[in-house]
C-alpha cells in the first residue's frame, strides 16, 4: 500500500488511513505529521525565500506555468485519484476541478507578471508603494475540493513571491501530495512549497503558534476558524479565513424556468452537498411554490447515486463514515423538528463494489421555519429545505436570517428587483440566475460567520504582501 510522507528524512512514528468513501477501504497511508516537521519545513521555506523572491516575476510565473503545464498533462491520472480520495464522481473531477487547479497556477502565473503598485503625488512628496511578499507564509486546506483549493492558496502565495508550509486535509491527501511528486519531477525549486501531512490538531496547529509563519490562508469550518483566528492575534499574524455558509436561493415566480431547475439541482446537491457554496435553503414566492416543488423533487431524484467511478453517477458518497453519521443525525434533527421529507431521507445502499460506502439520498424538506437549526446549521450534505415567502422584504429577511454570509443565487428575470435585492443581501457572493460562475479576478469571500478577508485576484496578491508606503521630499 502506498505511504506519503512530508519527507523521507524524517522518520514516521504515526500513520492515518486514506480512505475511499465509496468503498470504505483503505487506498494509502498518510503520514501523521508532527510540529518538528513544521519546523523543518520551515527553515527550508526560510532558506529558498530570499533566491524565490528576488526572481523576476516572469521567472516565478514560468513555475507556475510549468507545474500547469505538467498537471495539465496528467488530468486522468489526477482525476481518477481525487475520486478515490473524495467520492466525487469521476466527471466532476476530470470535467471541472483538475483542470480548475490547472486554471488557478495559470492565473497566478499571470498575476505575477500583472500585479502592479500605486503611486501617489500632488499632496505631500512623491509617494510609492512597494508590496512586498511577507517570507514564509502557511495554507491550510479542506477536504472537499482538495486540489482545486489547495491551488487557489498556495499559487498567489508563491506568486507573490512568498514561500509556502502548506497543510492538505489529511481526509483527502492524495492529490496534493502527487503535485508535489510532480513538482520534484520538473525540478521545481527546493524549498518553495512544503506540503505537510497530519492533523488539524497538531500540524495545522504547529503552523499558526510558529513565529516564522508571518501569514496564514485558512479555509474550512467556522468553528477551526475562530480558533485559528485567536492564536493568529496573539502574535498579530495576518490570517485570511474562508468559512463555512448556509446559503440561500431566493426564487421568485419570475424566474427562467428554461435553466433554473437544473442550476438549483446542481446548487443544492453537487458533490453531495460537500461545497461552501451550495444552495442549502431554497427560498420560493407562494404563489409559484407548488410548481416549483413538484418539478424540483422530480428533477432531483431524477439524478442518479452511485459509484463515482461509473460514468452515469451524478452524486457520489459523503467524503468519511465521520462526516455520514454527522449528515445522519441531522437527517433525525430535522425529523424531530417536524420536517416533512419529500424526497430521499435515508442512506442509499448501492450494490457491488461501492456495498460499503457512505451514500446518503438527495434530500428535500419542507415545513421548517427560518430558525429551526436545520435552517440555521451548516449540514454539508445533500440536504435541501424549502421555504415559502410573499414578497421581497420577507425574502430578504428569510434569506439573511442565518449567522452565516457567504453566498446567494436570486433567480427572476425583473431586473431591477435583482439589483436591489442583491445589494441588500448579507452575501459576500450573489449570483443573479445562476450558480458558480466564477471569474477568477472577482474578490472570493464570505460575510458574517463565513469569514474574513477575499482571495481571488488582487485581494490575494495583496493578502501575500505587504504594503510599504515610501515617500520622497520633492
Ligand atoms: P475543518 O474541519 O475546519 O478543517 C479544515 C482544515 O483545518 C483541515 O486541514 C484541518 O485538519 C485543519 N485544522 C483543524 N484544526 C486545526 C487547528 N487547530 N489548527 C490549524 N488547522 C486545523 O473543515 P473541513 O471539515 O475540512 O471542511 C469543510 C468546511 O470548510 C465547511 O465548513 C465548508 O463550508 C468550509 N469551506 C469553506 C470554503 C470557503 O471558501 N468559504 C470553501 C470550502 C470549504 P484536519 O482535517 O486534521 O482536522
Ligand atoms: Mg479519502
Amino acid at each position: 500500500m502506498k505511504r506519503i510522507a512530508y519527507s523521507e528524512l524524517n522518520a514516521v512514528e504515526h500513520w492515518l488511513d486514506v480512505v475511499d468513501p465509496a468503498t470504505a477501504d483503505v487506498v494509502a497511508q498518510v503520514s501523521a505529521g508532527t510540529a518538528h516537521d513544521v519546523e523543518v519545513a520551515v527553515r527550508r521555506a526560510q532558506a529558498a525565500f530570499p533566491a524565490w523572491s528576488q526572481q523576476p516575476n516572469s521567472e516565478r510565473a514560468r513555475w507556475l506555468d510549468r507545474l500547469a503545464d505538467a498537471l495539465e498533462a496528467r488530468i486522468p491520472e489526477f482525476a481518477e485519484a481525487e475520486t478515490r480520495d473524495t467520492g466525487k464522481p469521476l466527471w466532476l473531477t476530470r470535467e471541472i476541478e483538475i483542470p480548475r487547479a490547472v486554471a488557478n497556477l495559470r492565473f497566478f502565473a499571470q498575476a505575477a507578471t500583472q500585479f502592479a503598485s500605486e503611486s501617489h503625488h500632488g499632496q505631500a512628496g512623491l509617494n510609492y508603494t512597494l508590496r512586498q511578499p511577507h517570507g514564509v507564509v502557511g495554507v491550510i486546506s479542506p477536504w472537499n475540493m482538495p486540489l482545486l483549493l489547495f491551488t487557489w492558496k498556495f499559487a498567489p502565495a508563491l506568486a507573490a513571491g512568498n514561500c509556502v508550509v502548506a497543510k492538505p486535509s489529511e481526509v483527502t491527501p492524495l492529490t496534493a501530495q502527487m503535485l508535489a511528486e510532480l513538482a520534484r519531477d520538473i525540478d521545481f525549486p527546493e524549498g518553495v512549497l512544503n506540503i505537510v501531512h497530519g492533523l488539524g490538531q497538531t500540524v495545522g496547529q504547529a503552523m499558526v503558534e510558529h513565529p516564522g509563519i508571518r501569514a496564514i490562508s485558512f479555509t474550512g469550518s467556522t468553528a477551526v476558524g475562530k480558533h485559528i483566528a485567536e492564536h493568529c492575534a496573539r502574535q498579530l499574524k495576518k490570517c485570511s479565513l474562508e468559512l463555512g455558509g448556509k446559503n440561500a436561493a431566493l426564487i421568485f415566480a419570475d424566474a427562467p424556468k428554461d435553466k433554473l431547475y437544473d442550476h438549483v439541482v446542481r446548487a443544492a446537491f453537487q458533490n453531495t452537498g460537500q461545497i461552501c457554496l451550495c444552495g442549502s435553503r431554497l427560498l420560493v414566492e407562494r404563489r409559484f411554490y407548488d410548481e416549483f416543488r413538484d418539478t424540483f423533487v422530480a428533477k432531483a431524484t431524477h439524478h442518479l447515486v452511485g459509484d463515482p467511478l461509473a460514468e452515469g453517477s451524478f452524486l457520489g458518497p459523503l467524503v468519511s463514515k465521520a462526516h455520514h453519521d454527522k449528515v445522519m443525525a441531522y437527517l433525525e434533527l430535522a425529523r424531530d423538528e417536524g420536517a416533512r421529507v419529500l424526497a430521499g431521507g435515508q442512506r442509499i445502499d448501492v450494490p457491488g463494489r461501492c456495498a460499503n460506502g457512505w451514500f446518503v439520498a438527495p434530500t428535500i424538506l419542507e415545513g421548517l421555519g427560518p430558525h429551526c437549526r436545520t435552517n440555521q446549521e451548516e449540514i454539508f450534505g445533500p440536504i435541501v429545505t424549502l421555504q415559502a415567502f410573499d414578497d421581497e422584504e420577507e425574502a430578504l429577511s428569510l434569506a439573511n436570517a442565518t449567522p452565516y454570509g457567504l453566498s446567494a443565487s436570486i433567480w427572476t428575470e425583473h431586473l431591477s428587483r435583482a439589483h436591489r435585492v442583491a445589494a441588500r443581501l448579507d452575501a459576500g457572493i450573489v449570483w443573479v440566475n445562476t450558480w458558480m460562475q466564477r471569474d477568477l479576478r472577482t474578490p472570493f469571500g464570505g460575510m458574517k460567520q463565513s469569514g474574513l478577508g477575499r482571495e481571488g485576484g488582487l485581494e490575494a496578491m495583496r493578502f501575500f504582501t505587504e504594503p510599504k508606503n515610501v515617500c520622497i521630499g520633492v
